[in-house]
């Protein structure tokens, strides 16, 4: 649970403060333009061309970083569940065809299982097999 919490934070925080540079900085620049005009004339051409290619590398790579936190989903048509192919965690799909949301599902000994409330809902494993039942101790004393 507080790992789930930490991963939504850091993913959260990080799209509040790139998108808050997103806006920031280009607003800042044309609200100072005619100040740093003079400035920019100033400084060769070939500094301002590898100033840019610099900020639009950032801008990219921050986008890329974002886009590689969300999972990416296949249908697991055996089990009836979405899997993530990075992390090969499987999702409920009652809760993301149903609620939108995404519900990692707990590993149990036979299946997997939903831990949202009112959803609860248990994928069994096709590849179970129960184990044979132990004799009693009773069984074998004749
Ligand atoms: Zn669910």
């Amino acid at each position: 649970m507080i790992k789930k919490a930490a991963e939504w934070a850091l993913t959260h925080i990080l799209e509040l403060v790139l998108s808050g540079f997103a806006v920031a900085l280009p607003t800042w620049l044309l609200w100072a333009e005619d100040r740093l005009l003079p400035h920019i004339a100033q400084v060769k051409s070939i500094w301002v061309l590898r100033g840019l290619a610099i900020a639009v590398a950032v801008i990219l790579c921050s986008f890329a970083y974002i886009v590689s936190l969300k999972p990416c989903l296949k249908w697991v048509a055996i089990i009836g569940v979405y899997q993530d192919r990075k992390t090969g965690r499987y999702y409920c799909a009652s809760c993301k065809q149903l609620h939108k949301t995404l519900s990692p599902l707990k590993t149990e000994e036979s299946g997997w299982r939903c831990m949202v409330r009112g959803c609860d809902k248990f994928y069994r494993n096709p590849d179970y097999r129960r184990p044979p039942e132990e004799r009693s101790n009773q069984e074998g004393q004749w």
